[in-house]
């Protein structure tokens, strides 16, 4: 099967990107239980359980592309939850406004509102801003759906090398390669033909969904990405023995 598209150039990718969230934001939690059939909570809370905050004491976290906070409630519950931890923190980021606005009003409903443990920032994860977010200050740096959104992934990681303490953790979940090639098909036909109705019916907007697919298909696969983590400085596992990632779903996503 092949697919034609034209695709975005690198200097309008931002504005675009930044437009397509707008248009979803009050609609995104609804758009990703439909796409993914609910899939995404599953994938979200495993990514979250396998960084087990809160296990070495309360920790300085930072979540970015957070979005509506998905994972930064799952962080906070999981802390409280298994380490009765209530000091663990996270500083969500993200570039739209929106999105933001809409994460707010979620935890508006959580015993985190109001508190030290929860705050939201409009910043870009290419350049944070040293001012702001300064160096060797977290001890996570979590990224979930959101580094495949942007312009260098290379900058994303060098701000993120950048806030991390010495010997703290990056961990990126993102849709990735799936390698068994029926699974592959079938995903394809999927993405590209239910996707983009979904998007229509359920938010009136067929041309954002069509961007996310192409953008999951341009990302670089498991081995590609895990070397550009090791370019920033990073210390992973070995591609080969799952230390470096963890396949989702035959690699649908990974983390
Ligand atoms: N992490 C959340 C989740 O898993 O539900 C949100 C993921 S959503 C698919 C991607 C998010 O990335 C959007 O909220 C978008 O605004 C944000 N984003 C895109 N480009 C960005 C950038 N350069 N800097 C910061 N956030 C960005």
């Amino acid at each position: 099967t092949s697919f034609g598209f034209r695709s975005v150039p690198e200097d309008l990718k931002e504005s675009l990107v930044k437009n397509v969230f707008d248009s979803v934001a009050a609609k995104y939690d609804l758009m990703n239980d439909a796409t993914s059939f609910g899939v995404h909570r599953l994938w979200k809370d495993t990514f979250v359980s396998s960084l087990r905050p809160g296990r070495k004491g309360p920790m300085k976290c930072i979540d970015v592309a957070g979005g509506t906070g998905d994972i930064a409630l799952r962080i906070l519950d999981y802390a409280k939850d298994n380490h009765y931890d209530r000091e663990t923190t996270v500083e969500v980021v993200d570039i739209n406004a929106q999105m933001l606005k809409e994460g707010y009003r979620r935890f508006k409903r959580t015993m985190y509102h109001n508190t030290p443990q929860i705050s939201f920032h409009e910043a870009n994860a290419q350049n944070l801003g040293s001012e702001k977010f300064k160096d060797n200050t977290y001890d996570l740096y979590t990224i979930a759906f959101g580094i495949r959104n942007c312009t260098s992934i290379p900058d994303v990681l060098k701000e993120a090398y950048r806030v991390l303490k010495p010997g703290a953790t990056f961990a990126c979940l993102e849709f990735s390669r799936v390698n068994n090639p029926l699974l592959s098909t079938l995903y394809d036909q999927y993405s590209f033909s239910v996707i983009p109705v979904l998007g229509t019916v359920l938010a009136g907007d067929s041309a954002s969904y069509q961007y996310l697919v192409e953008s999951i298909r341009k990302f670089p696969p498991q081995p590609e990405f895990a070397q550009m983590i090791r370019d920033a400085g990073f210390v992973t596992g070995k591609d080969i023995d799952g230390g470096a990632w963890t396949d989702l779903w035959g690699g649908i996503a990974s983390i």
